[in-house]
């Protein structure tokens, strides 16, 4: 994008600007949610409208202007705008059918957080979803599902495997079944998996099925933290030989790269007192790994905090609701501007995680 000489180009009416230390800042366009990290001279002078600072240095000028800053549009123009992205995301949204489909309440992990295992979960909760652990979804829940699908026309579907865990092993068969009877629909459809990825090795035939017949497939993994951390929180039921994890799942999410299955994987990470320190550490750990520059993955760390479901608490203090300035002062050392852009984007998130 080229700078056009004879336009006047001001500050965009709908930038939200926040401090991160004396050197940088963060500045949001609203109408096109763009976020930066930059130097806070250039924030001053964006906030102050002094656009002829920017005339030095065109290389900041064109960028800012690319990412909505600076903008050549009114007010009245800039809310248009605003306006009918809006509209825009409103439509995909209202044509969008979502389907959440627990496969089963039952998990091979027994993580302290976890609203259905973890150890605060109350014995009242917990024994809910003991009653109901053997369960999995059934044929006949699935043709319901099918069913569903067929009688409606939604622009698309986007269909979410759930759980507890939905890849255990022996789900294989009725995993294969639904994923089969998805194939068949002569609709738009998209898979989302929330796996934690200790046997999703056993599914890779069933995940290169869905790719190879142009359904979009993303799934997400969490990794908690460098190995000795993520085994504190990700760990296996039962784990009496104190049998890590995460070994095994990186080894999958390497087997998954090196096959053809086309695909996203949303790496997450739950942020919490356990681990907040060692977000870098993880971090380096995926640069080491080419992970942070792979198209095909996508990073992500979400706070992880209580919530009540009707007086039932799902997760301990000992995990959750970590101070903010705790975060505040690990940003500051880091250097890495995209991993400080992820831990912004956590902070500034409304969605903070629950769990998973
Ligand atoms: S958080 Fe997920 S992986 Fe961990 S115990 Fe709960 S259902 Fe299993």
């Amino acid at each position: 994008m080229k700078i056009n000489e004879n336009i006047r180009y001001n500050s965009s009416y709908y930038n939200i600007y926040s401090d991160i230390n004396y050197i940088y800042g963060v500045v949001v366009n609203g109408v096109n949610g763009a976020m930066d990290i930059i130097n806070k001279d250039f924030i001053e002078a964006l906030k102050e409208n002094k656009t002829d600072y920017f005339e030095q240095n065109k290389e900041i000028e064109t960028y800012l202007t690319k990412r909505g800053y600076l903008t050549s549009l009114t007010i009245v123009e800039e809310k248009e705008k605003l306006l009918n992205t809006g509209k825009k995301l409103y439509d995909i949204q209202t044509g969008k059918s979502v389907i959440v489909i627990p496969i089963t309440y039952d998990c091979n992990f027994n993580c302290p957080y976890c609203f259905f295992w973890g150890n605060k979960a109350s014995k009242e909760t917990k024994k809910q979803f003991i009653n109901n652990k053997e369960k999995v979804i059934t044929k006949d829940n699935i043709s319901k599902i099918i069913n569903y699908i067929n009688n409606t026309d939604y622009i698309s579907y986007s269909i979410r495997f759930f759980g507890g865990e939905p890849l255990l092993t022996q789900n294989k068969h009725i995993i294969a079944f639904l994923t089969d009877e998805l194939i068949k629909i002569n609709k738009k459809i998209n898979i989302n998996i929330t796996t934690n990825g200790y046997t999703i090795n056993k599914y890779l035939p069933i995940l290169k099925k869905i790719s190879d017949n142009g359904i979009e497939l993303s799934i997400q993994i969490t990794i908690d933290g460098p190995s000795e951390i993520h085994n504190k929180t990700r760990r296996l039921i039962g784990n009496k030989k104190n049998k890590g994890t995460f070994s095994a799942i990186i080894k999958n999410i390497d087997k998954i790269l090196e096959s053809k299955i086309i695909l996203k994987i949303f790496l997450r990470t739950n942020v919490g007192k356990l681990n907040y320190k060692y977000i870098e550490e993880l971090y380096n750990f995926y640069k080491q790994k080419d992970w942070t520059d792979n198209d095909k993955i996508l990073i992500y760390f979400s706070l992880i905090y209580s919530i009540d479901f009707d007086g039932l608490s799902c997760v301990g203090k000992d995990v959750y609701d970590l101070n903010p300035n705790k975060i505040m002062d690990i940003l500051k050392n880091i250097k890495d501007t995209k991993l400080k852009l992820l831990i912004i984007k956590m902070m500034l998130s409304p969605h903070r995680g629950l769990y998973y």
